[in-house]
């Protein structure tokens, strides 16, 4: 293999494979710590499924049904952890449970609902209750009442890539567009093989985390050559964005006949979003796309829930994704365990270590990232302590709330709009005012590209959060691309192309 400028003698401590929210999630967690990180993905931060979630940070009230006691008191946890930490990409959020005496008796429910208000440390969220339904509901007027309880929404894209930025800013390096095309072991080190547009490269490191996601067998059999500790699941989950279905900022969570639980969720305030379903998925991770029978299958739920009732016409959009669920011989897709499992392998004591992640849920990233550093410390027994339940990520310090920062950046920029400057505000939080610098007026941005996207944004998207392409602007970094046209996209494709790279170092 050629050494390309990209290869460099250093010997990092740990590589990472993966650019999901596991694989950042370890990265900051051990950069942070003092270790030297290098982390890869093969296309852009967050492109798999970690930005094709239902977009919550919660402790999962339907898992109490299958006892996983164990992850919902971590899950119930981390909600205030991350609230506290990304106050901008965070919010609370109240949902409500029509109650279908049918499904599941209320006794049940209730039960579920004391442990779900009792089981994890809470302070800032409220706690459950009682809901009768008016004329004035949303919902069917056979349903007249149900339960209300929090969790918390989440930019899932946003929160990988301030993971990432928050590795790079303790002196991780994070490569995207790098595919890992094999390692091997050389004595204590792992030789990392490596390709991207520019050539192959190596790097060597001490350890080397396998966090693929859905790929995780699969790298471990076909680029480390190894025998893969546990089996993995893919199981397809799939949502629809509709026009929004009623009014307010709460989330239904609908109980179907076949046990299931679908949410409803406010999504951009404009539109609601209905997901998910579980299927078995066979085929390649990257194709992953929304059947008919699914669309079908949300559909139903929704309209035997909502007053409003959905045709296949009114979806403005979809998008799938897979869960890398490690396999516990489950039947019932929904019934397979949604907690991780690190997998430490070491032929002998004198060999570098292969760390690798399976399953696991946005809303335990951090606690995984920790029990992932713990496995390791005995490699690196100089590495420093716990630190990032209480360090904000990127955006998310000296941050009131969304709403005073949108606020304060309309007195500042006096002709955005209440909308433009809540987006700002929600997306970067603090750090804006890198994008807005001494600006006055939109027109002070640059050139406008359409939706409020203007040049300045851009060239920050670039510079600080491993943009290349539109797609990455238009579905990751945000979701403006719900609402671009066509011609805003190829000016956008055009000014990309004629810029010159401006990326911070790694
Ligand atoms: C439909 C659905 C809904 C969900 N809803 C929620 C929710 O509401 N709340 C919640 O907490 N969790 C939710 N989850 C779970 C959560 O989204 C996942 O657990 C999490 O995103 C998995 O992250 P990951 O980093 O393991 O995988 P991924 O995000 O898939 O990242 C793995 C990355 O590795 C990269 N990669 C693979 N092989 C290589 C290689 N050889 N070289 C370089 N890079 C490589 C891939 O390109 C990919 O980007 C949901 C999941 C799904 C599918």
């Amino acid at each position: 293999m050629q050494t390309s400028p990209q290869s460099n003698d250093k010997i990092y401590d740990l590589a990472v494979i993966g650019g999901g929210i596991n694989g950042v999630g370890i990265a900051a967690d051990a950069s942070g710590r003092g270790l030297s990180v290098f982390l890869c993905e093969k296309d852009d931060l967050a492109s798999h499924t970690s930005s094709a979630s239902s977009k919550l940070i919660h402790g999962g009230l339907r898992y109490l049904e299958h006892k996983e006691f164990r992850l919902v008191r971590e899950a119930l946890a981390e909600r205030e952890v991350l609230l506290a930490k990304a106050p901008h990409i965070i919010r609370p959020m109240r949902f409500i449970m029509p109650h279908r005496p049918h499904l599941r008796p209320a006794w049940l429910i209730r039960t579920g609902l004391f442990f779900y208000d009792h089981l994890g440390k809470r302070e800032k969220l409220l706690g459950s209750n009682n809901v009768y339904f008016k004329e004035d509901s949303p919902l069917n007027a056979a349903i007249t009442r149900g339960f209300e309880y929090s969790d918390c929404a989440v930019d899932d894209s946003r929160l990988v890539v301030l993971n990432a930025m928050h590795a790079r800013e303790k002196g991780a390096d994070i490569v995207t567009r790098t595919r890992c095309l094999s390692a091997q072991r050389e004595g204590q080190y792992w030789v990392v093989d490596l390709e991207n547009e520019k050539g192959q490269f190596q790097i060597k490191a001490k350890a080397l985390v396998n966090a693929a996601g859905p790929w995780v067998a699969q790298f471990i059999k076909q680029d480390l050559q190894l025998k893969s500790p546990y089996g993995i699941r893919l199981i397809q989950g799939s949502h629809i964005i509709v026009p929004k279905l009623y009014e307010g900022d709460k989330a239904f969570i609908m109980q179907n006949d076949d046990r299931r639980i679908v949410f409803a969720i406010p999504y951009l305030d404009q539109y609601t979003m209905i997901g998910t379903t579980d299927r078995e998925y066979q085929g390649d991770p990257a194709q992953v796309k929304i059947t008919q029978e699914e669309i079908a299958y949300l559909i139903e739920v929704s309209n035997a829930h909502f007053k409003n009732q959905l045709t296949q016409a009114d979806i403005i959009s979809t998008f799938a994704g897979v869960r890398p669920l490690c396999d516990d011989e489950s039947d019932n897709p929904s019934a397979i365990t949604r907690d991780y499992t690190l997998a430490l392998s070491q032929e002998s004591e004198d060999q570098a270590p292969l760390l690798s992640v399976f399953g696991g849920k946005l809303t335990t990233y951090r606690k995984l990232a920790e029990s992932a550093m713990q496995q390791l410390k005995a490699f690196f027994p100089e590495m420093k302590g716990s630190w990032t339940a209480t360090e904000a990520l990127p955006g998310g310090e000296n941050m009131a709330s969304a709403e005073q920062l949108a606020n304060e950046i309309r007195a500042q920029i006096t002709d955005a709009s209440e909308s433009l400057a809540k987006r700002w505000a929600s997306a970067y939080g603090s750090r804006i005012w890198n994008i807005l610098g001494e600006a006055t007026s939109v027109e002070q941005l640059g050139q406008h590209f359409g939706q409020g996207l203007y040049a300045k944004e851009v060239d920050y998207l670039c510079r600080f959060e491993w943009v290349t392409t539109s797609q990455d602007i238009l579905w990751r970094r945000s979701k403006l691309g719900l609402n671009f046209a066509p011609s805003e996209i190829e000016s956008l494709d055009v000014y990309l192309a004629n810029k010159p790279n401006t990326t911070v170092a790694a």
